[in-house]
């Protein structure tokens, strides 16, 4: 057997098509959503994913607004733009690249964003909007990890879902997400014990962990859902005989080979759950342009 492919590229691609056309029939009513990102101090890693949203979100058609400050930034100074933000009627969403230089404590500042304007969900407020099942703005990646889930397993009811990871960025929204579905969850993390037996029983298994390949072949039931999360990059093997070659390549948390001849679908890494994470930024700017104007 071999697993059904989940193309998060070409779904991405997708959704921001569906965006960029739900943001020009706003645009005929006079409505131009957009999205605020302030990145503070120079992580390279962080400068990538800034520049790659700034640039979709202008191809979505959305207005962008970039703030870049500087790495000795004081957490005074970031919240008082994002209070200027907060209070911009032209900024729909407002996103605050992590992790943030050790002067300046990130859940402060997530606290301080409007919840109507938190387009990356991670505001205690639109937390508990999803674990009390009322509407919000969901944290983006696990929104479009369960994205891709429906597309190949529409009808989650009764399934049993793990999730390894415990975050509140990916894992405990997933679980939420998985729960809402009727789902029966399972959160595994760090001390989870006999973590392969625990994901034998998983029809949806999302890995969301930050080792690469941990899940191996063998812990998955077959037939299951697999999602995968992780984003790790390891040297590339390549690299030792063709000076050519990338020095480092991506892979997931998943061994992908092995994890490939017992799934019935998985997302590949690259290519699978991360197009979709600006994909679901760029729709949840939507979403909180439209919900703060009552349309
Ligand atoms: P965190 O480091 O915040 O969380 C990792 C989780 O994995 C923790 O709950 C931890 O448990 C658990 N864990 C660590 N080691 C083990 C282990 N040996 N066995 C079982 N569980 C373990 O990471 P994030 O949630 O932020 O991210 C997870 C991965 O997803 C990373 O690779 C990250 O790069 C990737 N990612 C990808 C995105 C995308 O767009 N595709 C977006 C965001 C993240 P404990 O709580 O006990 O420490």
């Amino acid at each position: 057997m071999s697993a059904t492919p989940i193309d998060g590229k070409a779904i991405a691609a997708a959704l921001r098509a569906r965006v960029a056309e739900e943001t020009r029939a706003l645009a005929a009513r006079g409505v131009h959503p957009g999205l605020a990102v302030v990145l503070v101090g120079e992580d390279p890693a962080s400068r990538v994913y800034v520049r790659n949203k700034a640039a979709q979100t202008v191809e979505a058609g959305m207005r962008s607004f970039e703030h870049r400050l500087p790495a000795d930034t004081t957490q005074a100074d970031l919240l008082a733009l994002v209070a200027t933000l907060n209070a911009d009627d032209d900024v729909d969403g407002i996103l605050v690249q992590l992790p943030l230089p050790a002067q300046i404590d990130a859940q402060t500042v997530i606290e301080a964003i409007a919840p109507d304007k938190d387009v990356d969900g991670f505001h205690p407020v639109n937390a508990g909007r999803l674990a009390t099942g009322m509407p919000g703005l969901v944290p983006c990646t696990p929104l479009g990890a369960m994205m891709l889930i429906d597309t190949v397993r529409p009808d989650l009811s009764g399934l049993e879902a793990v999730v390894i990871g415990r975050s509140n960025i990916v894992g405990k929204p997933m679980a939420q997400l998985l729960l809402a579905r009727s789902c029966t969850v399972t959160i595994a993390h760090s001390r989870t014990r006999d973590l392969p037996d625990v994901c034998r029983r998983a029809d949806v298994l999302v890995a969301a962990v930050g080792r690469p390949e941990m899940v191996r072949g063998d812990w998955i039931k077959p037939g299951a859902v697999v999602i995968d999360v992780g984003i790790n990059r390891v040297p590339n093997p390549a690299a030792e005989h063709d000076p050519a070659a990338k020095k480092t390549r991506l892979v997931g948390d998943v061994a992908f080979a092995e994890a490939c001849a017992v799934a019935g679908a998985i997302t590949p890494v690259p290519g699978g759950v991360g197009p979709m994470t600006i994909a679901c930024l760029l729709a949840n700017t939507l979403q909180a342009a439209k919900a703060r104007r009552g349309i």
